[in-house]
């Protein structure tokens, strides 16, 4: 099954990489909804969230930590961001494979739209 994340982890389809480990890839979203937005992929196909395993839940962990780890490169740490996770139909879950979207970079509302 072709998975266009699947793609830009294995280094198929070329992205602008703001971070990249044997576990995980972060990359500027092609539609950026902040002037931060970065997305942090998992080198596994995972599908959503709802399909996360036990075995998964240090590689959630470390999602997190590559989502801080740019935030701080890319200067919003201190003003702030937002991780969300869109899971199914509701949340606009595009793409089914588990990815993190870093927002920042500006003041985000809440409750979120
Ligand atoms: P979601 O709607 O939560 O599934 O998020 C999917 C995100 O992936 C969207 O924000 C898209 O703009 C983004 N996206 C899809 N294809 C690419 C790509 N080739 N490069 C960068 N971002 C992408
Ligand atoms: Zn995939």
């Amino acid at each position: 099954m072709a998975c266009v994340f699947c793609n830009i982890a294995r280094g198929e389809m070329k992205v602008n990489t703001a971070h990249q480990d044997n576990f995980a890839i972060a990359f500027h979203d092609i539609n950026p909804q902040a002037p931060v937005h970065v997305l942090v992929v998992p080198v596994k196909h995972i599908e959503s969230l709802l399909d996360l395993q036990e075995e998964d839940h240090q590689l959630l962990g470390h999602l997190h930590a590559v989502a801080a780890r740019v935030a701080r490169e890319l200067g919003v740490a201190e003003s702030g961001f937002r991780v969300v996770i869109n899971t199914n139909r509701d949340a606009g879950q595009s793409v089914n494979h588990l990815h993190l979207h870093l927002f920042g970079g500006r003041a985000m509302g809440w409750p979120p739209g």
